[in-house]
Order: C-alpha cells, then sequence, then structure tokens
C-alpha cells in the first residue's frame, strides 16, 4: 500500500517526513543554523543560507503541500505574511476582487497598502456569483474568497468562483484558515494558492503564530518561493517544529470540536436569549448546501446573536470555561466579541450590513467536555436573565409602577 493512498488522519502521521531519513528520528530535527557549510567552491549543497531554505522548514512546506494536494508549500511568520507575500505576486495596474466579509488584516493590506501601490481593488459579495461577474474588471489578476466567511459564515461556492476566474484569466486564492486540509481542500476545486493562518486550527495549540501558503502548480510554486526569499518573513525553525507537533492531531482536534460546534449551535437555538444562530451544520444556514458540496464538515466555529451589548457584557462576564480572546482555533474553546475586537476598526454601518450586530459573539469550539460547555452557557444565561429582571424592576420604580 503506497502512502499516497492513505487517508488524510493517517497522512498526518505517516508521511514522506514520517522518519528523518538521515538519523531516522520520528520527531523532525530542530536545525538552528543560518548558514550551511559548502564543502565545494564549484558545487553548493542544497541548502545556502537559512532564509532561502532549511531542512526544518522545508518538512513543514513539505508536508503542507501534501495535504492540500499542491505542488509547493512555503511557511511564513504569520498568516498575513503568508498573505501579503502572496499578494506581491501582484504589479502595478492590477486588481483585486476581494470578499467583502474577509478578515480584517487582509482588508487593511488591500484597502490601505496595496493601493499605495497601484493596485486596485473592489469588495464584492462573493456568495453573490452575478456580482463577482459584474465587479470584474479586464485587469483583474485575483479573486481572493474565505469560506465560511467570518464571522457569519457565509458560504461561497469555491468551483463556481474558480470557473470565473479561468475564463477570465486570473487566479483564485483561499484563505482555508476555518476548515483546514482536513475539511475542505480548495486547490481540488480549482484554487490557485491556498492561504492558512497556521496560528489557529492547524497548529491548534494557541503557543505560536505561523502562516501557510500552498500553491497548485510549480510556475506559482517557485514565484511565491522567490516572492518568501524576498520579503524574508520565513517562518523560524522552533515554530516550524511546534506547527509540525500540531499537525498529527489535527483530523482529531477538528473532529472533536466540530462534534461540540453541532451541539453547541443546536443548544443555543433552543435558548430564547438566543436571537440567531449562525453554523453550517444547522439545516437552515444559508448556503448549507453548498458548503457540503465542496466540504466534509461544518466546522467548529460557530456565531450567535444576543439582544444586546448589555446581554454580551453579562454572558461574557459570567461564563467560565472559554478563554475570552481575539483567536480561534485551538484546545481551548475561544470566545470573541467580533463588534470590539476583529471588526473594531470597521465603521458602525458597514458591520451592521455585514450581519455584525452589536449583540454578537463568535466561539471556536475546543476540546472540552460538551455537557461543561453547555452547563456552562446555561449558568450564563440565568445572569443574563437575573440581569434583565432587574434591569425590568428598576426601570419599574423609576415609572413609579412599584
Ligand atoms: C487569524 C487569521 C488570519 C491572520 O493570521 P495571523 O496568523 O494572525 O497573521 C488570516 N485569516 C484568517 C481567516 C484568520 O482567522
Amino acid at each position: 500500500m503506497s502512502k499516497e493512498q492513505f487517508h488524510f488522519e493517517t497522512k498526518l502521521i505517516h508521511n514522506q517526513h514520517s522518519v528523518d531519513k538521515e538519523t531516522g528520528a520520528v520527531s523532525t530535527p530542530i536545525h538552528h543554523t543560518s548558514t550551511f557549510h559548502q564543502f565545494d567552491l564549484d558545487e553548493f549543497g542544497k541548502y545556502d543560507y537559512a532564509r532561502s531554505g532549511n531542512p526544518t522548514r522545508d518538512v513543514l512546506e513539505e508536508t503542507i503541500a501534501e495535504l492540500e494536494g499542491g505542488v509547493r508549500g512555503l511557511a511564513f511568520s504569520s498568516g498575513m505574511a503568508a498573505i501579503s507575500t502572496a499578494f506581491m505576486l501582484l504589479s502595478k495596474g492590477d486588481h483585486v476582487l476581494i470578499a467583502e466579509d474577509v478578515y480584517g488584516g487582509t482588508f487593511r493590506l488591500v484597502s490601505q497598502v496595496l493601493q499605495r501601490f497601484g493596485v486596485d481593488y473592489d469588495f464584492v459579495d462573493t456568495t453573490n456569483l452575478e456580482e463577482v461577474k459584474q465587479k470584474l474588471r479586464p485587469n483583474t489578476k485575483v479573486i481572493y474568497i474565505e469560506t465560511p466567511s467570518n464571522p457569519v459564515l457565509k458560504i461561497t461556492d469555491i468551483k463556481a468562483v474558480c470557473e470565473i476566474a479561468k475564463e477570465n484569466n486570473c487566479y483564485t486564492f483561499v484563505d482555508n484558515t476555518f476548515l483546514t486540509p482536513s475539511l475542505q481542500k480548495p486547490l481540488e476545486l480549482g484554487a490557485d494558492v491556498v492561504l492558512h493562518s497556521a496560528t489557529k486550527f492547524i497548529s491548534g495549540h494557541s503557543d505560536v503564530v505561523a502562516g501557510l501558503a500552498v500553491a497548485k502548480d510549480k510556475e506559482l510554486g517557485d514565484q511565491l518561493a522567490f516572492l518568501q526569499n524576498t520579503f524574508g518573513a520565513v517562518l523560524g525553525v522552533q515554530d516550524c517544529w511546534l506547527v509540525l507537533r500540531g499537525l498529527k492531531t489535527l483530523h482529531v482536534r477538528m473532529k472533536e470540536s466540530q462534534q461540540t460546534a453541532f451541539e453547541l449551535a443546536k443548544y443555543l437555538e433552543e435558548i430564547p436569549e438566543v436571537k440567531k444562530v449562525y453554523y453550517p451544520g444547522l439545516d437552515n444556514h444559508e448556503g448549507r448546501e453548498i458548503h457540503f458540496s465542496q466540504s466534509s464538515g461544518a466546522g467548529a466555529v460557530l456565531s450567535f446573536v444576543l439582544e444586546d451589548v448589555d446581554a454580551v457584557r453579562e454572558f461574557v462576564n459570567a461564563v467560565e470555561i472559554p478563554v475570552f480572546a481575539v483567536s480561534l482555533g485551538a484546545v481551548e474553546s475561544i470566545l470573541s466579541y467580533p463588534t470590539k475586537m476583529s471588526h473594531a476598526a470597521m465603521p458602525e454601518e458597514e458591520r451592521y450590513k455585514r450581519g455584525i450586530e452589536d449583540g454578537l459573539l463568535r466561539l471556536s469550539a475546543g476540546l472540552e467536555n460538551t455537557e461543561d460547555l453547555i452547563k456552562d452557557f446555561n449558568q450564563a444565561f440565568q445572569h443574563i436573565r437575573k440581569a434583565t429582571k432587574k434591569k425590568e424592576t428598576n426601570l419599574a420604580v423609576d415609572r413609579g409602577a412599584l
């Protein structure tokens, strides 16, 4: 049986790099070196200077390429470093079509940095293919998507977008951070470059900031490698090792967290204080059918809407298990408040337009016991109820009704 035939979870453990070829080490050796001795004046070895290449980083890069089904992977010092470097493929005069609810850092890069270099852009609702077609220009070089999107988990049809891109001779970049290749493989659906914040599910333990890019073909891969070396935002070897260590359990973590997310989503739907739940695994989620045609699971991130910011405050103060933080995709459940965190820089009107109401919370399910989480949420909702009652009583007192 060849290793190519292995299932994804087996490949995470047994791949071309599961054993170090020189020493037999089953954990990838960390090569702490900035340069490599050349044994011959005329013939340099495979490695010369560590920004250009390092055996530890190679293992991570080749592993992620294999897992995403691409030809070349590249590791960067953060997700934003990977994304920024990929955008360096563009030149002055090019145009980018970008999903309107893209990650905040990507929004900032395109709207505040790339524009200074003469790269034009339009934000578009990529769930609407007609709008994508309408906003394409002859000089559009990249369509950039994220699906499910953050934080209301809107679904974009990856294959359809890739087809539109191909007809117009431009690339499709997909930020696959939310699902990872464990659940979704954009390159197989026609995308040209897959990008990751490996800070999230891929490493999975809230202990490293890292980014990955994978190219579908050799030419793009070589161009990205050239830019990686030129720009220089490479991932250090210790961090490469941490990402590799996290990767081995990616599949079991995703599976477990996804199950918890599903059960929490169903639970939250029944809570009177919750106005809406966003999760692709729910029957009523918009785009659910498209989602399951291109992904093997709904993922571990969900969002839900409470009455207002007061209810959010009560809830956040009362929950005990999830950490309240920016980020997602970790062993611990992470609760975040997009209005004041990821989308704080966005004007209120733009925020509301994207469904990011003042009562919206995002939860990334971790690996805790689901019943414990539900119990914790239950006591937090009790707090909201008590606070609401108190507010009503106070109002009644003010009115002189009591
Ligand atoms: C976190 C995140 C990024 C940015 O990655 P960093 O590692 O923080 O630089 C990009 N895209 C998505 C979807 C993210 O969640």
